[in-house]
């Protein structure tokens, strides 16, 4: 382990010396500056200024106990109090007994006696603490990962931490790596195949980062690394694959990486991983992109998320959350007529205003708050078409979205039973939207739970239908009542044939599975003609109308009875 008062890039560890008395200061700091940096406090409220200025990063501090505005004691307790400062020893310089005794009981690791010894003692005295201090740190956090061989996390942030404290000149690059979908890579290949890939990651990773930095498993497939700062990462990229495609025999892997960089080390070496992960994290599932790099927008984009999700309980209970009402109209017949609707959440926050499902319902997908959104969403449903059927005499069936996690949950069918029961409806009334990503996640428990709904007649509709790459898997295992096209389709239809082809054949597969198919995001009437034309059943878009605040709707149900049009 290396020498206390100088690390292996010769640079000098600092101490803090806090005594309100001139003359300590001077003698004790004398004595210290032959070895180490030192900076000087003249009470507690001082010394805490000092350090928790980040810029200054502290090997010891030396506290006399008796001092005017924060005496020893107090800082001995806002020491241990603090995350980033309890790992920081403290040796108190006294001349009571009592006093010595209190502080080593409050956490203090040892004590001078005034007056002061002989400089040698004292000089051994602080080395042996700090000595004791660093590796006890280190040799505290499990070193390594045994499966890859790398660092900890634990150990991993402590080593930088002691690295940083010595060489805080060089810029440093914070980066996290993940691999894509990999519990599906367990699941389909099994566990040895996935250590390997684990394995042949973790060696990559170090071979290509082989200037000094230092890697971690952070756990399950988070890798991070800390490297000293480059501003282009492209070669890096480019050679990451290259090796990649050498392990890939096996299945197809795909890196996600996100990358802070140049670190602000103001901050705790936690946080820059953080914002490597966030980084990371935000282009799950988007294929087009394998690097990103962290910001402050970003950061401003997860404060956003953050108070998102704070807010969504008191959204509900504030009736700031509201159901609106999407028509589907049947465009086969003569006439067009009001078939059936889909029900869509909105959230009018009382602070941020009406906010897109597109902000919040990913970001509640993601981590798991969509059920309360849902189990709103399908109570209020519920209530309005019983509501419609009494005072309209009739009503049309509403489709509601069905998220993964909802899939999961094995009181799925218990729940919309019930729901059914409570506002006196049949299945009938009541259609589920799944989209089609959740095929992808956990097939099997997608396939039980639409048997047994079907079983008790409920009518399951594949939303987004042609967006992901499970589509065909899908359709031939799953028994399936109504297939939704993906919005993108109808986007780009009258500018590609392509496009146009692929409807086609979306509309051809409905037609072999004897299902109908609904466009969404109709928006113009070549469309609809064009739509039509080709066979396509169901309608759900701007042409025929926005998405409605239930009173609305009801309108528009009672508009189509009286024209004839349901
Ligand atoms: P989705 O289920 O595919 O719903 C259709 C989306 O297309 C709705 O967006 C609807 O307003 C929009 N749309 C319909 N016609 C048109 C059109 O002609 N042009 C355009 N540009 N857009 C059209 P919305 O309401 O913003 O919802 C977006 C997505 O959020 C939904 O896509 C669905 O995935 C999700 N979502 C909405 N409500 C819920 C809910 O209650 N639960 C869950 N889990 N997801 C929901
Ligand atoms: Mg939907
Ligand atoms: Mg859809």
């Amino acid at each position: 382990m290396m020498e206390s008062f100088m690390d292996t890039n010769g640079l000098k560890r600092r101490v803090l010396i806090v005594d309100d008395e001139f003359i300590n200061r001077e003698i004790l700091g004398n004595i210290l500056s032959t070895q180490y940096e030192v900076t000087y406090a003249e009470n507690g409220k001082e010394a805490l200024e000092k350090l928790t200025d980040r810029s200054l990063r502290f090997s010891l501090i030396l506290l006399d106990l008796l001092m005017p505005v924060m005496d020893g004691f107090e800082v001995i307790e806002k020491i241990e109090g603090d995350e980033n400062l309890k790992n920081i020893p403290v040796i108190v310089m006294t001349s009571e007994k009592d006093a010595e005794v209190k502080s080593i009981k409050l956490g203090a690791s040892d004590f001078i006696t005034k007056p002061f010894d002989m400089p040698e003692v004292i000089l051994a005295r602080c080395e042996r603490i700090i000595r004791l201090y660093e590796d006890n740190s280190i040799i505290k956090a499990a070193e390594k990962d045994d499966l890859t061989g790398l660092f900890t996390r634990e150990f991993f942030i402590e080593y930088i931490h002691q690295i940083e404290i010595y060489d805080h000149d060089k810029a440093l690059d914070a980066i996290c790596l993940n691999i894509d979908h990999f519990h599906m890579l367990n699941e389909t290949h099994g566990r040895k195949v996935g250590d390997e890939v684990l394995k042949n990651t973790a060696r990559i990773l170090m071979d290509i980062f082989h200037d000094g930095s230092i890697g971690c498993r952070s756990d399950a497939d988070n890798f991070y690394v800390c490297a000293y700062h480059r501003e282009d990462y492209s070669n890096f990229f480019d050679e990451l694959n290259e090796e990649l495609a050498k392990i890939s025999r096996i299945p197809k892997i795909r890196f996600r990486i996100g990358i802070c960089r140049n670190v602000d080390i103001s901050q705790p070496v936690e946080i820059w991983f953080d914002h490597a992960k966030l980084a990371c994290d935000r282009i799950r599932g988007d294929y087009s992109k394998q690097i990103f790099f962290y910001s402050k927008e970003l950061n401003d984009a997860d404060l956003y998320h953050e108070r998102l999700i704070n807010d969504i309980d008191k959204a509900i209970e504030n009736h700031e959350l509201m159901v609106y009402f999407q028509p589907k109209y049947g465009i086969q017949g003569e006439k067009n007529v009001l078939k059936s609707a889909e029900a869509l959440i909105r959230w009018r926050h009382s602070e941020l205003g009406m906010i897109s499902p597109g902000d919040f319902v990913p970001l509640f997908e993601s981590n798991g708050l969509i059920q309360k959104v849902d189990h709103f969403v399908w109570d209020e449903a519920a209530r309005k078409i019983r509501e419609w059927k009494d005072t309209l005499g009739q009503s049309v069936p509403v489709s509601v979205n069905v998220s993964r996690i909802d899939i999961y949950d094995t009181e799925l069918e218990n729940r919309l039973s019930k729901l059914l029961e409570t506002n006196a409806l049949t299945p009938k009334d009541m259609y589920l939207e799944i989209t089609e990503s959740a095929y992808s996640e956990n097939a099997d428990r997608l396939i039980e739970a639409v048997e047994h709904l079907r079983e008790k007649g409920f009518k399951i509709e594949i939303d987004d239908f042609g967006s992901g790459y499970s589509s065909l898997n899908m359709i031939t295992t799953i028994p399936i009542d109504v297939l939704k096209m993906d919005m993108s389709f109808i986007r780009n239809m009258n500018k590609d044939e392509k496009s146009l082809k692929l409807i086609e054949i979306v509309i051809g597969i409905a037609k072999f599975l004897d299902v109908p198919v609904v466009a969404e995001g109709v928006e113009e009437e070549n469309q609809v003609d064009t739509l039509k034309k080709m066979g396509c059943d169901l309608i759900q878009g701007y042409y025929f109308s926005k998405p409605l605040p239930a009173e609305d709707f009801a309108e528009l149900i009672k508009k189509e009875i009286e024209a004839g049009c349901i």
